[in-house]
């Protein structure tokens, strides 16, 4: 005789847990990535998205046993934004603070799929606070997601509850983040919010920090090994709800599943592959800034410059269409370079992961979103941190300062929205050099194979990620029991 799911007891039958990821390729990948884990362990694994979006996120499932469901997105004229923009890669400069405004009216067809399906948990992205409140009409449980680890999970908190930044008199003066292990200092130029955002972002970050603090608890992609100080401190001294459950990234088991993630790489992936196979182990340094920062052409002459004075050899993605003008490559330069076999530029999207992963890459240069800083850790990597925006200067910290595996390139301020000079040349190569060739080199790329290897071991069996999995399990079993 077969039961009904009303029938039958939360503990003895498959849980169904609905993913709801923010319309953000950064967002999107992590969070396909975890939901990857969960369908691994047997249990049903929805996730809900619109429908531009959808190619996005069928890319990033792959194989795995995942359904999607989509909403309708807002029309033009209930949002303000142009036809089309359903995801932030379609936005220009501060049409985000619309998009996230409009992403609440999501809110009703969310509702309904919830009431017609009934998962046991929904785990949706920090940038819809409401789905807390959407969930418990239900009395599902929601967890709070924003691919992030314990550190700038930590910074961030203790911010937001000490304002450490509101007792100094200027943008540029350091201060000591309170209640947090390690000595910390930041400034207010390398908070989330800078001068030039408006009260409107600051409501949407308090209203996410609002609806976490309500939520059943937060899921990190981190692993305990790497962060034991700040995993413990998250929890019990700021006594917050929490599981680790990354590194997400090692969901990818093959090369097809590290070569599609969101957007479809703008080269093909054989032709990448074969150029690094000419290559020597820990070779190729890889420049990549995520999924959506650009820079001013001046910008990206120095990095040029910079990547040809260390006389390193380079896998660079630039977000560019290569239709586009190319006023930002200096004169001969991919003749030297490229043309030599010593560089290969990839204008658009990379398959990241796939190239990390890859034993000729031996150094990165990232923008530290959380997602980047751990698949190049998962690798192995030693990194030069050069972050832009949102909490990447936490990151970076913990890459130089915490876990030292990074090497800073010095910028100190949000440049890409506050103008400023570019980083030049001279301290690009500088840089570089520090993390690929030498005994500092060495030494640090010595330290970020032994993180990878914890890594691994997290996410297998009986390993630190594997069994938090379990303790996720069990405290949903228990809630309904
Ligand atoms: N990514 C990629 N190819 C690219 C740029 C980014 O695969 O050309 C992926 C990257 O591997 C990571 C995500 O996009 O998983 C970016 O997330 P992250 O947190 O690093 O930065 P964000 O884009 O959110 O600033």
């Amino acid at each position: 005789m077969t039961q009904s799911k009303a029938t039958m007891g939360i503990h003895d039958r498959q849980l169904h847990v609905f993913f709801f990821p923010f319309f953000a390729n950064g967002h999107i990948i992590p969070t396909i990535e975890l939901a990857r884990v969960f369908a691994s362990r047997g249990l049903k694994t929805t996730v809900v998205t619109t429908p531009l979006n959808e190619p996005y996120i069928s890319r990033t499932v792959g194989k795995a046993n995942i359904t999607i469901k989509t909403i309708k997105f807002p029309s033009p004229e209930q949002t303000g934004l142009p036809e089309g923009c359903e995801n932030s890669d379609r936005l220009s400069g501060m049409q985000i603070i619309p998009f996230l405004k409009s992403t609440v009216l999501l809110r009703d067809p969310l509702e309904q799929l919830l009431q017609q399906e009934l998962p046991d948990l929904i785990i949706a992205d920090m940038f819809f606070p409401w789905a807390t409140d959407s969930a418990a009409k239900f009395g599902i449980p929601r967890i709070v997601f924003h691919g992030l680890g314990f550190f700038p999970l930590c910074v961030s908190a203790c911010v937001r509850t000490y304002k450490p930044q509101d007792k100094v008199s200027s943008y540029t003066e350091p201060f000591l983040v309170p209640n947090l292990p390690g000595e910390i200092m930041l400034t207010k130029m390398q908070l989330p919010q800078t001068p030039k955002h408006d009260a409107e972002f600051t409501k949407i970050l308090d209203e996410a920090n609002a609806s976490e603090l309500n939520s059943y608890g937060v899921i990190a992609n981190s692993f305990y090994e790497l962060e034991p100080v700040y995993a413990d401190h998250y929890r019990n001294e700021l006594g917050r709800k929490a599981w680790h459950l990354g590194p997400v990234c090692l969901s990818n088991r093959d090369a097809a599943e590290k070569a599609h993630r969101g957007k479809e790489a703008t080269i093909d992936q054989h032709e990448c592959l074969k150029w690094l196979d000419t290559k020597e182990p820990d070779s190729v340094v890889y420049v990549c800034f995520g999924s959506m920062t650009t820079f001013p052409n001046a910008q990206l002459k120095e990095i040029a410059l910079g990547l040809e004075a260390s006389g390193q050899a380079f896998i660079w993605v630039v977000k560019k269409e290569s239709s586009e003008n190319e006023e930002w490559l200096p004169e001969g330069f991919e003749e030297r370079t490229v043309d030599q076999g010593k560089g290969f530029i990839i204008r658009g999207w990379a398959p990241q992961v796939l190239i990390l992963d890859h034993k000729a890459v031996g150094g990165f240069v990232t923008h530290c979103g959380w997602n980047s800083a751990m698949e190049g850790m998962c690798a192995g990597l030693p990194m030069v941190t050069w972050p832009m925006y949102a909490e990447q200067f936490y990151n970076a910290k913990f890459l130089t300062d915490i876990v030292k595996t990074g090497v800073s390139v010095g910028v100190q301020t949000w440049i890409g929205l506050m103008g400023g000079e570019p980083v030049k040349k001279e301290v690009i190569e500088k840089a570089l050099k520090r993390i690929m060739v030498g005994d500092e080199a060495e030494e640090i790329r010595n330290r970020a194979k032994d993180i990878a290897q914890m890594a691994k071991r997290a996410v297998e069996e009986g390993g630190s990620s594997y069994s938090d999995f379990n303790s996720l399990i069990e405290d949903l079993r228990s809630r309904t029991l």
